[in-house]
């Protein structure tokens, strides 16, 4: 194989077929700028994909000090060279025009450019006033999930330590947080348990609210490639869309919005019923098996096929193949975490795993995935949840631990509490009690729900807001001061994907203008606050990327996710390497629970784990009690109705999710051009028997509404479930006249205009799943198609006759079968 392919039309390329228990053959993906040859490139940096959380491997090309190309890195682990259409167009980003170079402060109601030390300042005496006056709960952090690793761990010190603040979370809460909880939940500390290289041993794939083909392309490559090989996987696939797994699945159900708990119930009723038990796996590694058994008693398919509209006859069909897998592979994402209770759900499908003996070996794992590049970083450096290096912040010792790492004291570091979730975050500020918001790399004025109500909050006089990011996003627009940032290629660091694969981003290039890495601008803080140890030195004592890392490895001494083993020169050059990696494993470990479940004793975990019901903490004495020599807790969880089911006024159910073509509000991709002419403007996906009944046709112009807002959209009839719509939620308004909402002469665009202010008790993620919405039309649309890709789960019915999304001669990329691997060697910068 060595062609080219129109990878916007083919978004996943070319089959490369392998059989189970054989390698993933290698694929290299190239893509060069129009008149870009190979021999032209300067110079190929290393670094991977910052648009999804798969950790796509890959080499920027430079030439003339700018950005030309990328190339799949086929030496790495987690896509031997393949890139997906993100990798392979979102890199053009970077160098759009209309990135931020200068600084900006608002002065008489306008943003106007200043120097960095006039932004410093500013920011500076606000911090200062308000620490003094109202104490350091009056300033809150509300980072993302797209830096890294190192500029995490100084924001978590600088927050937690030098200004002393309980009020530090990521855009991560929106995505990953259950992830996080439910690993909690059941392993008493976050980590992932699986491997990508689970899929090349799997028997049965089972994926769970999980759109991979669209959120992990590379990994479903990889799936797709086995499909095609010998001894193929059977897949079993929940999702309410006719995603791409949809359509191959050996089983798919499609439940009603909600109702994941009551299904997951009724599935391990049916694998327990069945016999289909691992008796020595369950008695040698976990707590809680009666219960559970006890829990689930009556959640029989019947029951659950009322609830969940399924079946019964297909409930059982999927028990059956997850009850007789050899060795079982499941993933979860937002369909499960974006609802009422997400964590009960996905602690459920940990507890599938537990009872059939599925963890720790090839083949058997759970990914409880991630969305974004650096989600895992996020939780691991404390600036989503939990202390940094998953310490527990109710057990004393593990805060005098972080002290004695910070030298400082142990109540210098704020544990009378959780950290502050994001919503409760918000509400803070809407209430009054936190009076300076520093909001980095993330676009809350898109992705956050109910955005009348956020426009009105970060609108407020009282609420200073500092925003750094690479854009003037809807976000950027509302604030009091913005600060350019660099982004990668322009700044080096690690970060970390969903399954614990560690990788080096090398500079390539110098940012535009003014622009600074968001270390600098993290370090320059601390340093204008100067922020001191508990000996009067300065708290923060690295000062560029290598020297924060290995700062960071000190503080992950010694926990699960142990980094002294990597150094920069070990991550050069070769793959990225798996946590944790240390003297006992150089080489990284591919899969956790190897030998039994290692961080759940009380004195070790992260989390003595919460009631599924209120999120109330279990506490120390009762996770003792419970769990003392530190098994897997099986923790069983009663179904709980969707709290705004579709009534007369508003009949329908409404979620929101993403495309293959687009990463979060759309603030990188809407910049380039492959990706946005594939999905230019925002659709609402409506079933064919549903379109029928409202005489609504393929590209009719309708308006959605909730009890929050509206939007206009035209309609995409596909086979999604019945009764429910769809609504992608990219859209925002940077593009629009309205610039940051909607106007006068700009409708409501953005998803989020509908969505519920309402979250998952356990792990405090919003719920985008599940409001309840009316729709009706506005105009016909008289042949016109929906602005939605005809590629994966928004693929149009076939009848409507929608013309093939295509991306058309700027879209080819090569792709060369290779097991080559010379050459290949990106050089640092
Ligand atoms: S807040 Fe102070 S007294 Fe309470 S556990 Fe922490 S260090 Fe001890």
């Amino acid at each position: 194989m060595d062609d080219s392919v129109d990878r916007v039309a083919q978004p996943w390329g070319g089959r490369t077929p392998y059989g189970r228990h054989e390698p993933w053959p290698a694929r290299v993906d190239t893509y060069l700028a129009e008149g870009v040859e190979p021999g032209m490139v300067h110079r190929w940096v290393q670094t991977a994909s910052v648009l999804h959380s798969d950790g796509d491997a890959m080499d920027v090309a430079v030439r003339d000090g700018r950005l030309v190309g990328v190339r799949g890195r086929v030496t790495d682990r987690v896509n031997r060279g393949r890139l997906g259409p993100k990798d392979l167009f979102g890199w053009q980003a970077n160098a759009a025009a209309d990135r931020l170079t200068r600084p900006l402060i608002r002065q008489d109601g306008r943003l106007v450019e200043c120097s960095w030390s006039t932004a410093m300042d500013k920011v500076v005496a606000m911090s200062r006033e308000l620490m003094g006056s109202r104490g350091p709960g009056a300033i809150g952090f509300y980072t993302t999930g797209q830096l890294f690793l190192e500029e995490y761990y100084t924001l978590a010190v600088l927050a937690r330590a030098g200004v002393g603040t309980n009020h530090l979370d990521g855009n991560t809460r929106l995505c990953t947080s259950t992830a996080a909880e439910a690993l909690k939940e059941s392993f008493g500390c976050d980590g992932q348990p699986g491997t990508y290289d689970d899929i090349d041993h799997a028997d049965v794939i089972a994926l769970f609210g999980h759109n991979m083909a669209e959120t992990q392309p590379v990994q479903w490559m990889r799936v797709l490639d086995r499909l095609a090989g010998s001894d193929p996987p059977r897949l079993v696939c929940v999702d309410p869309r006719p995603t791409p797994a949809a359509r191959q699945a050996t089983v798919h159900l499609a439940p009603r919005g909600g109702t994941n708990v009551a299904l997951l119930n009724a599935l391990l009723h049916e694998v327990i019923r069945a016999g289909h038990i691992d008796d020595g796996y369950v008695a040698a590694h976990t707590v809680g098996f009666e219960e559970l058994a006890a829990r689930v008693a009556h959640c029989t398919p019947q029951w659950a096929a009322e609830i969940c509209d399924i079946p019964s006859a297909r409930i059982r069909e999927a028990a059956e193949v997850l009850g007789t897998a050899d060795r079982l592979l499941s993933t979860v994402l937002q369909g499960v975490y974006q609802s009422h209770q997400a964590t009960a759900a996905a602690v459920q499908i940990n507890n599938l795993h537990l009872i059939r003996g599925m963890l720790g070996r090839p083949g058997a794992g759970v990914l409880q995935m991630n969305g974004q590049p650096s989600a895992q970083n996020t939780r691991e450096c404390g600036a989503n949840g939990d202390l940094p290096a998953f310490r527990n912040w109710e057990n004393d010792s593990h805060v005098a631990d972080l002290a004695k790492v910070w030298n400082v004291e142990p109540e210098d570091i704020p544990h009378y509490a959780p950290p502050t979730p994001a919503m409760q975050m918000f509400r803070y500020a809407e209430q009054g009690s936190i009076g300076m918001l520093w909001i980095s790399g993330t676009n809350p004025a898109v992705s956050l729900p109910e955005l009348s109500r956020i426009r009105s909050i970060l609108s407020q006089d009282r609420l200073f807001v500092v925003v750094q990011d690479l854009f003037l996003t809807e976000t950027a627009r509302l604030a009091d001061v913005v600060l350019p940032a660099a982004t990668w290629a322009e700044k080096t660091g690690t970060f970390t994907n969903a399954d614990r694969t560690v990788h080096l981003s090398d500079k390539a290039v110098e940012p535009p203008g003014e622009a600074r890495p968001d270390l600098e601008i993290f370090l320059d803080y601390a340093a204008r606050m100067d922020f001191r140890d508990k000996d009067g030195g300065p708290l923060i004592t690295w000062q560029d990327p290598e020297t924060a890392f290995e700062a960071w490895k000190r503080c992950s001494a010694g926990r699960p996710c142990d980094y002294t083993g990597l150094t920069y020169a070990k991550l050069r050059g070769g793959t990225g390497i798996q946590w944790p990696c240390n003297e006992q494993t150089p080489e990284g470990t591919e899969r956790l629970y190897a030998d039994g479940i290692s961080w759940a004793h009380p004195d070790d975990c992260e989390s003595y784990g919460k009631d599924l019901v209120t999120g109330a903490s279990v506490g120390v004495v009762e996770y003792r009690s419970l769990n003392p020599d530190g098994k897997a807790v099986l923790k069983a969880a009663e179904y709980l109705p969707p709290h705004e089911p579709p009534d007369e006024d508003y009949p329908f159910q409404l979620t929101t999710g993403r495309t293959i073509y687009h990463f979060h509000t759309r603030t990188k991709t809407g910049r380039v051009p492959q990706l946005n002419s594939a999905a230019p403007d925002v659709w609402v996906e409506i079933s064919n028997a549903d379109a029928a009944a409202q005489e609504l046709v393929e590209g009719d112009l309708v308006e959605v509404t909730t009890p929050r807002g509206a939007l206009r959209a035209r309609t995409r009839v596909t086979d999604i479930r019945p009764g429910l719509l769809f609504v992608p939620f990219h859209f925002g308004y940077w593009d629009t006249p309205g610039g940051h909402g909607p106007d006068d002469s700009t409708p409501g665009r953005a998803a989020n205009e509908l969505t519920v202010t309402d979250w998952d008790p356990v792990s405090k993620q919003p719920l985008f799943k599940t409001a309840a919405a009316a729709l009706r039309l506005l105009e016909r649309g008289d042949g016109k198609p929906a602005p939605a890709p005809t590629t994966a789960a928004s693929a149009p019915m076939a009848a409507a006759g929608v013309p093939a999304t295509t991306g058309g001669a700027s879209a080819h990329a090569t792709q060369t079968a290779s097991d080559d691997q010379s050459g290949q060697e990106g050089e640092g910068a």
